[in-house]
């Protein structure tokens, strides 16, 4: 299972730089992991101030990819 980051995401940076595989990037509302390069070592979740990057089991949509769209896209609606 890949990591995927929540919406805890500060946007510090600090996992992108540790990531062994370099599949995190800055997105629009936070960073975001590319689940299909993920490797699941846990870097990034040992070096987050905030606990953000989680193993995909632990979210609430077992379908989740980890992309963060649907986040960004939650988060687009509620701006509305
Ligand atoms: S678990 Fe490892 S490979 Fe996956 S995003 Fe985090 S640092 Fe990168
Ligand atoms: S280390 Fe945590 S808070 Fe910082 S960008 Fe990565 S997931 Fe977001």
């Amino acid at each position: 299972m890949a990591y995927f980051i929540n919406n805890d995401c500060i946007s510090c940076g600090a996992c992108a730089s540790e990531c062994p595989v370099s599949c995190i990037a800055e997105g629009k509302e936070k960073y975001v992991i590319d689940a299909s390069q993920c490797i699941e070592c846990g870097a990034c979740a040992d070096v987050c101030p905030v606990a953000a990057p989680q193993p995909e089991e632990k979210s609430n949509n077992s379908k989740h990819c980890g992309c963060g769209s649907c986040d960004n896209a939650d988060d687009a609606k509620k701006d509305e």
